[in-house]
């Protein structure tokens, strides 16, 4: 059963007022792939009585559908940042939305976080608090370079009219600021909590200031560092950054669910589904994907340099266990709309179920070295595919479960990095888990592209890929890598794009079909990078494309089918 989003259900319920209200920028998709769907089941579970409104009308009073809340007011972008879901790298706004009903994309607000509100404080003047959460907000947490307005914005609780913010996943942090708010406390204590100060917390880091930020920088750089590095629960400070008169303050973070508890969350009675509210509009297509999939874990240690999901999601891996995905696939099987394909086996990084570097667990992440760079696998991390190579063959046994793809991304270097169990688990996946392709994400190949990218260099894909091949050959399939490519990343320029075409010509012995132009967005090291034009490492200027033209024209270069009868012509046309 769904949560309410309507006052009929609410009257069904015996309701006379939600506790908590929940907007989003997503229709309402009861699925514990959408954040807020997952953070209403954390809060009924607790005993609150939960609706949510998904994509809010902002042109009529749609968002008083449900009346004010007891509590507080949840406001979420959705489950993409709003400007990401609405425009291209190139900034063309985009017309299709897969968390739209009808996939057309009219119902997303631009800055969508600060629209709803406005909303609510356009339509309840002295209202209840107003809580931010999800990654639009939470990316945007403290001074960041917005690539849409191409200017340093201020923390978005300064930008909105909004009274707290919860970050990261959060799943602690909600239950305790709801305890608190229903208990009449101070919800400032919370750990994975921000909020706006008159006052410094002295024991807390002090960031630059935004002002500094805006000056130099540097300091913005700093700045990011600190942010970047104080997001593990063990080892985090609390931040503390002035922002005009007043200081944005930013609680360390709140702990990670262990086994049990993602279990616990996983098995809430998601419907699975599109709110019946919506589905006069038409379907939404990330359900095709999402409805029967399975998450393994949180989190990803990978760090590529142009990702939020590490500091949105922690570096450190939170499984679940065996027991309760193989429940999950078995309930699967009781839908009739099931016809024995479970989409996806997986998490941010399908590969790093079921290990964990010990001292990372104990102490926090490190501070200084990253487990995984462009050219090191730290030796205390031991890359273990056992577990989740069991999990497979389990999940295969499931009656009526027929095929179980692992559609999600997976680091193919650490799969020659695992000399027990990488070969034996390449294999099972080529025999059984993939249907015709898999996808990998070398995303370049000039070493000074992928040390700023902060991936592997291309040795591993090399080593990888020869693996593959020969498990193909030897199964007897003809199955196809195909690869994630990105150009205009910072320091990238046009002669790199030629180095990438001769690899995937010459190594790969293919002519890509795509390749994604590099969107600065929020929360991640490479934007940064676009924004000073400095590698945050070495401090050094580096190279970077911003004019759209040229964007176009490096992506381009790879993609290109006639690109060897072009530079031939164009040889011979300056040799005559
Ligand atoms: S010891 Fe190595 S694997 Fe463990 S957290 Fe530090 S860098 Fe990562």
């Amino acid at each position: 059963m769904f949560l309410p989003t309507t006052k009929d259900e609410m009257k069904k319920l015996g309701w006379s007022q939600c506790d908590v209200i929940l907007i989003s920028g997503d229709a309402y998709i009861d699925s514990p792939f959408i954040g807020v769907a997952v953070v209403g089941r954390i809060l009924e579970a607790q005993g609150f009585k939960v609706g949510i409104i998904g994509q809010p009308d902002i042109n009529s009073d749609d968002i008083t559908r449900l009346g004010e809340p007891r509590l507080y007011w949840g406001v979420s972008g959705g489950s993409i940042d709003s400007m990401v879901s609405n425009y291209t790298a190139t900034k063309k706004f985009r017309n299709s939305d897969d968390y739209t009903p009808g996939g057309k994309n009219d119902k997303r607000p631009d800055r969508a976080t600060l629209v709803y509100t406005n909303l609510i404080r356009r339509y309840y003047k002295d209202t209840v608090p107003i809580v931010l959460g999800g990654i639009e907000a939470s990316l945007r947490r403290t001074t960041h370079y917005d690539f849409w307005s191409n200017k340093l914005r201020k923390p978005i609780l300064f930008d909105s009219k909004a009274d707290y913010l919860i970050y990261g996943m959060g799943e602690m942090a909600i239950r305790e600021f709801s305890t608190a708010l229903d208990k009449g406390e101070d919800p400032t204590k919370v750990r994975g909590v921000c909020y706006i100060s008159k006052e410094p917390i002295e024991s807390y880091l002090q960031l630059p200031s935004h002002e500094e930020c805006l000056k130099n920088k540097e300091k913005y750089i700093d700045l990011f560092d600190d942010f970047y590095k104080n997001n593990d629960p063990i080892s985090a400070m609390g931040l503390c950054q002035k922002v005009d008169n007043r200081y944005s303050i930013q609680n360390p973070p709140c702990d990670y669910l262990d086994e049990k508890e993602m279990d616990e969350v996983a098995s809430y009675k998601y419907a699975r589904e599109l709110h019946p509210f919506h589905q006069n509009q038409g379907k939404v297509k990330c359900l095709e994907t999402i409805k029967f999939s399975i998450q393994t874990h949180h989190g990803c240690w990978g760090e590529c340099n142009f990702c939020a999901i590490g500091v949105h999601q922690g570096r450190t891996i939170r499984t679940r266990s065996e027991k309760n995905i193989i429940w999950e696939a078995k309930e699967f099987t009781k839908d009739k709309e099931f016809k024995g394909v479970i989409s996806d086996i997986g998490g941010p990084t399908a590969n790093m179920y079921g290990y964990e570097c010990g001292k990372k667990l104990k102490k926090g992440t490190c501070d200084d070295i990253r487990c995984v760079d462009y050219d090191r696998l730290c030796k205390v991390m031991k890359v273990d595919h056992s577990r989740h190579l069991k999990l497979l063959r389990d999940i295969r046994q499931v009656p009526g479960v027929k095929k179980a793809f692992v559609a999600s991304g997976l680091r193919y270097d650490f799969i020659p990095a695992d000399k027990k169990y990488g070969y034996e688990y390449l294999k099972e996946l080529v025999n059984h888990h993939i249907s015709g392709q898999m996808k990998v994400a070398p995303e370049h190949t000039s070493d000074r592209v992928l040390k700023l990218m902060g991936k592997p260099g291309k040795e591993p894909l090399i080593e990888f890929k020869k693996m593959y091949d020969r498990l193909n050959k030897e199964a007897g399939k003809k199955q196809f890598l195909t690869y994630y490519l990105i150009a205009a990343h910072p320091g990238c320029e046009e002669k790199d794009m030629h180095e990438l075409k001769q690899f995937t010509t010459h190594e790969l012995k293919m002519n890509p079909e795509q390749a994604q132009i590099f969107t600065p967005t929020p929360g991640t090291y490479s934007s940064v990078m676009y924004y000073t034009e400095i590698d945050p490492i070495t401090r050094k200027k580096i190279y970077v494309e911003k004019d759209r033209a040229r964007k176009e024209k490096q992506k381009n270069i790879v993609i290109d089918k006639k690109y060897y009868q072009r530079r031939k012509d164009s040889n011979a046309g300056m040799q005559s």
